[in-house]
């Protein structure tokens, strides 16, 4: 006999906890919640199609890992704090297997990023998953898209590449050794949300966003809303060793350019700012490298030892 909704939400996804700031969470007809004072609601939705955003056989637990910490990537791309999240959930077939590791996944990201599940629906049909996280903001200080200035340095968080590389691997298309496989993966399925980096930008950087499409269409966001363009110095790109030691030069960095799937942070910073960013890096708080400038114009050139070039799927050349 199929499960009931009720019992669904039940059995996998209600927890007696409370916390701050939850009046009253799943079990009603909505949740009650009170914003901090003086901060901003932030508020972003992700869904996740099985076949398109995550391979439809993967280890549940894993596709609900995932699917948390891209959202909450949202809210550290504002420099936001995670407060609570809702799960609408599609499913062919309650299978109580799928459904408890699904939750042993959902809860570990949410007890690690102090996230709140606060309510959702269930509804039956082809695999998929809407997430929507909440956060608060200091509300004079969230990292728009739109601060970029000409003369700012643009910068990067953690390596660039690893989840257009992790992608690799997954459809077969790349076979690294047993270590830098299990690096890769674990960045592609429990990618790491720069909430505490978000957080330290505050102040600092003059715009953010999360990289999601890769540096090249991001940086492009930024460049758009703040009507500037940029140049990237594809030689300061910073690479992991896992991915370096396993694809051509050419390839790790077309996969930092134009890979997805990454979740660092990229964001610009004020030439006045230069010294307390290298304050934050020194002292190991930020991992973060500056990758080239904001210039007058539109768009993102790509320059190698110093000579702008033409990237393409394949690669990139001179013009
Ligand atoms: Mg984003």
């Amino acid at each position: 006999m199929a499960i009931g909704e009720f019992d669904l939400i039940k059995c996998y996804f209600e927890r007696s906890a409370s916390s701050a700031g939850v009046e009253l969470g799943i079990g009603d007809d909505c949740a009650l919640l009170d914003v901090p004072a003086g901060k901003h609601l932030a508020v972003s939705m992700d869904t996740l199609v099985a076949g398109v955003h995550f391979p439809a056989d993967a280890s549940s637990r894993l596709i609900a890992e995932r699917a948390l910490r891209v959202n909450l990537s949202d809210l550290a791309a504002m420099g936001a704090e995670p407060l609570w999240f809702t799960l609408g959930l599609t499913l062919p077939e309650p299978n109580p297997d799928w459904l408890e590791n699904f939750s042993v996944g959902l809860f570990a990201a949410a007890d690690e990023f102090n996230c709140v599940l606060v309510g959702g629906d269930t509804t039956r049909g082809p695999l998929s998953m809407t997430l929507q996280v909440h956060g608060a903001v200091d509300s004079k200080n969230a990292l728009r898209r739109s601060g970029a200035r000409i003369g700012d340095l643009v910068c990067v968080t953690g390596c660039l590449g690893d989840g257009a590389a992790a992608l690799a691997v997954i459809q077969d298309k790349l076979w690294p050794g047993e270590d830098a496989r299990e690096y890769l993966l674990d960045r592609f399925y429990r990618p790491r949300p720069q909430l505490v980096e978000g957080q330290l930008l505050l102040g600092v950087a003059s715009a953010a966003l999360d990289i999601s499409d890769g540096l090249i269409a991001d940086l492009g966001h930024i460049c758009e809303c703040s009507n500037v363009g940029a140049i990237v110095d594809i030689e300061r790109l910073p690479l992991s060793s896992a991915m370096r030691a396993n694809v051509s030069v050419m390839q790790a960095n077309t996969w930092a350019l134009a890979g997805g799937d990454d979740y660092q942070l990229c964001f610009t910073l004020p030439p006045a700012k230069q010294l307390a960013l290298q304050t934050l890096i020194d002292s190991g708080q930020l991992q973060a490298t500056i990758v080239g400038e904001i210039v007058s114009g539109s768009g993102v050139i790509c320059r190698s030892e110093g000579v702008e070039v033409n990237l393409s799927a394949t690669g990139y050349n001179h013009f």
